[in-house]
């Protein structure tokens, strides 16, 4: 509860707008403190872009394979009125604790440090990794540098967003692209004056829901509530007065690809079909992404981490509505699982919490899958 408390306290907002946007040392520092305490080798890599943001990855124990320990060290920004107590004072009331970052998700850490507590190194036949990111709520940056340097290596990766201490191997990705049209403004008297983006964009538009289609027809997974990719049409803007003709026009879209679509394939796609969309016209126009976009991702039924989880919660490892670090985990190599003590309905808005009563089956949980891939270390 100390742990928590500190880590609560320690404000770690990440923002892609920088009045919000906060460091995360202080996170890292409590966490690379208590970790080395207990006798983890610590290696904290400050991010390229951003001096000011770091991630740590911990290790107790040595060799190959081995449990990785994951989570974000960083929250979402807070809307102060909101809150009934501090969202940076730790504060227990109706059984639950309240605070920023309770849920989504600095508890993990917490817990799993009380769970790493009751092994030292030498019971440990493969590694235990304690990993913790920056930024996962506005770039991704933490997780992707991790790619970058090639690190940690592992054998499973359990990360601990909230998921109810409900397994979860598979997610939907991520896309949010801006399409924009620039034509030229004229009197709407006589069309011949300008290139009017607003009717280019009603082709493009068509052009993207005839894409939808096709993608919905060749990709399906019956493990998800919507078994198809989606294409959400979530923002368009153009021109300002009805007697000039439109000169720009900008469509936003969300895309949630299935595991196995690749990324930087549907960009193409989209660039595609807007190209034949506009072919002969005069139109200059771009497809941009708003963010990097998260990838899909699914670890095999057959994972032994799937079916140990599977076993020790009594529940069968199912898909999240939200994306995570878990693809670029499995980039690295790892069974990633995505299993956490808190909900996702607190997260991400005020008086987020996390039931008292999710505590201790958490620890119990990592105490058991450390148990098993650390020091038995055979897969069972
Ligand atoms: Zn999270």
């Amino acid at each position: 509860m100390q742990m928590l408390h500190a880590l609560i306290a320690a404000p770690s907002v990440s923002s892609v707008s920088p009045q919000f946007d906060q460091s995360n040392r202080a996170v890292i520092e409590l966490l690379a403190t208590w970790l080395e305490g207990m006798g983890f080798r610590s290696e904290i890599l400050p991010l390229p872009q951003q001096p000011d943001k770091f991630d740590l990855i911990a290790t107790l124990g040595s060799g190959p394979d081995g449990l990785v320990l994951a989570g974000h060290t960083d929250t979402v920004p807070y809307d102060a009125e909101g809150w009934r107590h501090d969202p940076f004072t730790l504060s227990e009331a109706d059984n639950r604790l309240y605070g920023l970052g309770t849920s989504d998700m600095k508890s993990f850490f917490a817990l799993a440090i009380e769970a790493a507590r009751r092994f030292r190194a030498e019971d440990l036949r493969a590694p235990l990794i304690l990993v913790a990111t920056a930024d996962e709520e506005s770039s991704m940056e933490g997780a992707l540098e991790l790619v970058r340097v090639g690190r940690p290596h592992g054998r499973y990766a359990v990360i601990g967003e909230p998921t109810n201490l409900k397994p979860v191997r598979m997610h939907k990705g991520i896309l949010m692209e801006a399409i924009r049209l620039h034509g030229r403004s004229g009197h709407s008297s006589d069309p011949s004056l300008g290139v009017n983006a607003l009717e280019s964009m009603h082709k493009v538009i068509g052009a993207l829901l005839s894409l939808r289609a096709e993608l919905q027809a060749k990709y399906q997974h019956p493990g998800f509530a919507v078994p198809v990719p989606t294409m959400n049409f979530g923002h368009i803007h153009g021109g300002d007065n009805p007697n000039r003709i439109c000169a720009d026009c900008e469509l936003h879209i969300d895309l949630r690809p299935l595991p196995g679509m690749d990324i930087d394939e549907l960009r193409n796609l989209l660039k595609q079909r807007t190209a034949a969309a506009l072919a002969g016209s005069e139109l200059r126009w771009e497809v941009t992404p708003l963010f990097c976009g998260t990838p899909a991702m699914e670890t095999p039924a057959n994972s032994p981490l799937v079916l140990a989880a599977e076993q020790l919660t009594g529940a069968g490892a199912g898909a999240a509505a939200f994306g995570t670090e878990g693809p670029y985990f499995r980039e690295l190599g790892m069974d990633a699982l995505i299993l956490g003590p808190g909900d996702i309905a607190q997260a991400h808005q005020p008086n987020e919490y996390l039931a008292l009563e999710r505590i201790n089956p958490m620890v119990e949980l990592l105490s058991q899958l450390i148990e098993r891939f650390c020091v038995r270390a055979t897969p069972s």
